[in-house]
């Protein structure tokens, strides 16, 4: 019987990550920075940078890490804000790290898409605040180019929006259920046997 939720396994996450990274490289967008969404882009990012190096410069891409919140009750958060606002947990060092880059935002779903709207629109901002300390002459080629991979995408109407000239990648586009990750797992024994278990199972009868 379904519990409703979907466990993903490491392997299957991995293997998504791989075929996305196929995707991204032939795409025009290459990235060279990634910055993580924390706590569930963690994963994902790494693993993300393993698919994305560059066999002939051998060079490992750079992850900076944000920590952002939407469920997580943080002291100091409303009733109103909780499941609505973004609440940083943990922001960039110096933003000039931003210019000049093609910066893979990363996460591990796109649920209602509140949390990516906010990540890209203040990564933005910061970008802008350090353009504008250059001058007008040192802009050229600075602009940092954004795009965006999660592992999972819900079809779903989405609370959020991204700017359409954003590339977006999505390693998998899922149904609105709630998907269980390894790394939120202790027993990952537990839940391994459950996802295989699921994958066995026929298909429940529209
Ligand atoms: P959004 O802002 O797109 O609604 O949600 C982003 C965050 O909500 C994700 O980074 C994740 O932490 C959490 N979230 C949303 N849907 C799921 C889900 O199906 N499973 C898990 N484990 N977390 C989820």
């Amino acid at each position: 019987m379904s519990d409703g939720h979907e466990r993903v396994t490491y392997s299957d996450v991995h293997k998504l990550i791989g075929k996305a990274a196929e995707r991204i490289i032939q795409s025009n967008f290459k990235p060279d920075l990634i910055i993580a969404i924390g706590g569930g882009g963690f994963f994902p990012a790494r693993v993300m940078r393993t698919f994305l190096k560059d066999p002939s410069t051998k060079r490992n891409i750079p992850i900076l890490a944000i920590g952002l919140s939407l469920y997580e009750s943080l002291p100091g958060t409303t009733e109103e804000q909780l499941g609505k606002a973004v609440v940083r947990t943990q922001w960039l060092g110096p933003s000039k790290e931003l210019l000049g880059r093609k910066a893979l935002i990363i996460d591990e779903v796109d649920d209602s898409r509140t949390t990516l709207e906010y990540a890209v629109k203040e990564l933005q901002k910061d970008m802008e605040l350090e353009l504008a300390k250059l001058d007008e002459n040192e802009r050229e080629g600075q602009r940092t180019k954004f795009g965006v991979f999660v592992v999972h995408n819900k079809r779903k109407p989405k609370a959020g929006t991204l700017p359409p000239d954003i590339p977006y990648f999505a390693g998998a586009e899922v149904d609105d259920v709630w998907l269980d990750y390894p790394w939120e797992m202790k027993d990952i024994d537990e839940h391994d046997r459950l996802a295989a278990l699921a994958k066995e199972a026929p298909p429940i009868p529209q």
